[in-house]
């Protein structure tokens, strides 16, 4: 039988989730605005998706193109931004340009050349955040922070791109101390790419922190944060 999402659930947890974001912001001494809320919304029905849409959600998040095309079609994003923020393949960039507002995977020279290759196609400037693999985990996506350098030298000569900032997902999923040192690192890694380009305002998204980690990575710096499972529950 169809899973039937609960409205008044949903509301519950949104309204947490801001609650803890304003908790974490004040103790940090951050405006709770200059942190946004963006809806992991991977295996989620255009129903749930669209409810939640009503809520205090800032923006939603896909990892899959299929996906998105599908909650795009279904009109459940309710003219809110949606982000890519799953691992991306060279040849299905051509239905993610355009539709993401940001496309935050970005790990490697060969898909950014791809991605603005797509996008002068199109006519377009399409924006985009560097992943980095900030643990160096074998299991996961991401660019080394070293090879940030060279991907910026090259995003900035690449008129259909705009790289806005960094993302991450580090190895610990918690608010723990050993959390907050990646997160840190992540931070002290954004902060260097903007003083390495002076005059790139539009360096100003830090995606990081996730339902178990969110209040640590907002305490370190996070502009974005991703939550899944502490919007709309465990996923089947
Ligand atoms: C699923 C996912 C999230 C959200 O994870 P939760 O633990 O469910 O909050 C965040 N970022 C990415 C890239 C994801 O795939």
């Amino acid at each position: 039988m169809a899973h039937t999402p609960d409205m008044a659930l949903l509301a519950d947890r949104v309204a947490a989730v801001r609650f803890h974001m304003a908790q974490a912001a004040a103790q940090a001494g951050r405006r709770p605005d200059e942190i946004k809320l963006c809806a992991a919304c991977k295996s989620r029905s255009s129903e749930e998706v669209r409810l939640s849409a009503g809520l205090e959600i800032d923006l939603f998040g896909e990892n899959r193109m299929q996906e998105l095309a599908a909650h795009m079609a279904d009109g459940a994003y309710l003219g809110k931004p949606c982000h890519f923020i799953g691992h991306l393949q060279t040849n299905k960039v051509r239905r993610v340009v355009g539709q993401a507002a940001i496309i935050e995977s970005v790990s490697s020279i060969r898909l950014l050349s791809a991605i603005a290759a797509e996008a002068r196609k199109q006519g377009i400037v399409q924006d985009i955040l560097f992943e980095i693999n900030i643990g160096e985990e074998d299991s996961k996506m991401g660019a080394s922070a070293e090879a940030l350098w060279p991907m910026m030298d090259d995003a900035a000569s690449l008129p259909s791109v705009r790289l806005r900032g960094l993302m991450a997902i580090p190895p610990a999923f918690d608010n723990s101390p050993e959390s907050r040192r990646w997160f840190a690192m992540m931070r002290a890694l954004f902060e260097k790419a903007r003083a390495r380009h002076p005059g790139s305002a539009h360096l100003d998204t830090l995606s990081m922190g996730m339902t178990g980690s969110y209040i640590a990575a907002i305490e370190e710096g996070a502009t974005l944060i991703r939550v899944g499972t502490g919007i709309y529950g465990e996923r089947s």
